[in-house]
């Protein structure tokens, strides 16, 4: 059977090692969002090594800290699902007060419409998120 996360990036590539690797994941109505993704294909975390899982948590935690940085939400959503692509991902996700699905999940149902302006001012935030990603990443692993 083929994965989406095996057969292709997932997004836009921003780093990766030899574990894993990091997406900007361009959803709609989300900028911001990053995908951490195993590089073998395992769908669940506890598939991992001690180590590989201390790895993993390293790179997710650092993105998270560049997300709060660049992004500036209210609140930063870490999710690992899996149920449609079964290949061992982390959603790091910044959420604000007033964005379209807060406070349930963004998979949940939609609690009010996003003012263009609001959403345009957060895609500019995202433009600087791959360069601020590849910089911290690079000198908080290896
Ligand atoms: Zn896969």
């Amino acid at each position: 059977m083929s994965c989406v996360l095996c057969d292709s990036d997932g997004g836009e590539l921003v780093w990766q090692d030899g574990h894993c690797r990091v997406i900007v994941a361009n959803e709609a109505g989300y900028p911001g969002l990053i995908r951490v993704v195993w590089g073998a294909h395992v769908a669940e975390l506890s598939d991992l090594t001690l180590a590989e899982r201390h790895h993993l948590m390293a790179v997710v935690t650092t993105v998270e800290r560049v997300v709060r940085e660049t992004m500036r939400p209210t609140k930063v959503n870490l999710a690992a699902l899996g149920n449609m692509v079964p290949h061992l991902h982390w959603h790091v996700i910044p959420r604000y007060a007033d964005d379209a699905h807060f406070p349930q999940a963004i998979w949940g149902s939609v609690q009010r419409p996003v003012p263009n302006d609001v959403a345009a001012d957060r895609a500019a935030m995202a433009q600087h998120l791959p360069d601020a990603l590849q910089k911290a990443l690079a000198v908080e692993l290896h």
